[in-house]
């Protein structure tokens, strides 16, 4: 099996490494194929996201992708925003919950943050009007409204959850959002036996502040979704922890919720748990359950455990540590 490999800036190359010993170390015959995108890609091929790595992952259809930095300022398109929207993956799953050995302030948060990642504010239309005024568009259309919140339904019936809590903001974005929540409405009918509830964007972070155990799957437009997923990863530990996925009907993008970190780059100080847990979506995604039941199990015995956790996780352990301990929980 050929999957492809984007080991990304900063941190990245550290975290993929790691996931790619640990899923050797599972038994799982994976063929990577690299492939290069970020501002280190930048710097040695002259383009951010290079059309044989989008060509790469075409063929292939299934990558995991370290993070990859885009230079702040004029120019320059976000790489993830750029490959979301050019293999229409148009679907971020976040799956959030609680991990032994993790002290947070709740127990059993067990959630699903699922994101629309083609539209909304990251279509990437801006232009100025004037000078010093700048219009971003905010677009938001009923295929992409309706193919979001099927997903999340489908993935909710997938994996046995009882709710899918729409998040918007309709009582202001009267137009778009309420395009979206009409949208939702009419697919929520089609799944009768999932309740379906609908939230205001500003109660929900409140709600997720008081008692995130209350959600079970959330569904909502890019921008919200962005800041969400973050907010729900502090929730169960932080970056260091959390998977995520960026799925498409033909292509599937596995990454980390975290970024390059360049702060601790090269240091061998970065927590691959992440990076890992994407990878086992990843198999998940391919068929190889029991690997990926394996890894999962391994990282939780690991935390439960404590032993070379890093410094992010309270440890005083490295990279390398962390992957030997995961490795020897296999
Ligand atoms: P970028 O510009 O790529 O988003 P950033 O530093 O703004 O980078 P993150 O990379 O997400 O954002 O990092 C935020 C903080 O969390 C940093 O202090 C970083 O060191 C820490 N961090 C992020 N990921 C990890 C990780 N996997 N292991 C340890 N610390 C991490």
């Amino acid at each position: 099996m050929h999957v492809v490999l984007i080991p990304g800036d900063g941190i990245g190359p550290e975290v993929t490494a790691a996931t790619q010993r640990v899923v050797a170390a599972a038994g799982v015959p994976i063929s990577w194929v690299v492939a290069h995108a970020g501002a280190a890609c930048a710097e040695r091929f002259g383009d951010l996201l290079p059309p044989e790595t989008l060509d790469l992952i075409r063929r292939y259809r299934v990558a995991l992708k370290g993070p990859c930095t885009t230079p702040v300022g004029e120019g320059f398109r976000s790489i993830n925003v750029r490959l979301r929207q050019e293999l229409d993956l148009y679907a971020s799953v976040r799956p959030v919950r609680t991990l032994p050995g993790i002290q947070v302030p709740f127990q059993d948060v067990d959630l699903i943050v699922v994101r629309e990642n083609t539209e909304g504010l990251y279509s990437g239309l801006e232009h100025v009007v004037v000078a010093g005024v700048v219009e971003s568009l905010r677009v938001v259309t009923q295929r992409a409204a309706e193919r979001i919140v099927r997903f999340a339904f489908e993935l909710a019936r997938r994996e046995g959850r009882a709710k899918v809590t729409f998040c918007h903001k309709a009582d202001v974005l009267r137009l778009s959002d309420g395009l979206f929540l009409q949208a939702a409405r009419q697919v929520a009918a089609d799944f009768p036996f999932i309740e379906f509830e609908e939230r205001r964007i500003d109660n929900l972070c409140m709600e997720l502040a008081l008692d995130p155990t209350r959600f079970d799957v959330l569904v909502m437009e890019n921008l919200f979704g962005d800041v969400i997923s973050d907010l729900c990863a502090g929730l169960v530990g932080g970056l260091g922890l959390v998977p995520g996925a960026n799925i498409g009907s033909r292509y599937a993008v596995f990454e980390a919720v975290h970024g390059s970190a360049p702060d601790i780059a090269g240091k061998g100080l970065a927590n691959p748990i992440a990076c890992l847990r994407s990878a086992v979506l990843l198999l998940d995604h391919i068929g190889q359950r029991t690997a990926a039941a394996r890894i999962e199990s391994a990282v939780l015995r690991t935390l439960q455990r404590g032993v070379g956790l890093t410094r992010d996780l309270g440890g005083d352990g490295t990279t390398e540590t962390l992957t030997a301990e995961i490795i020897r929980h296999l």
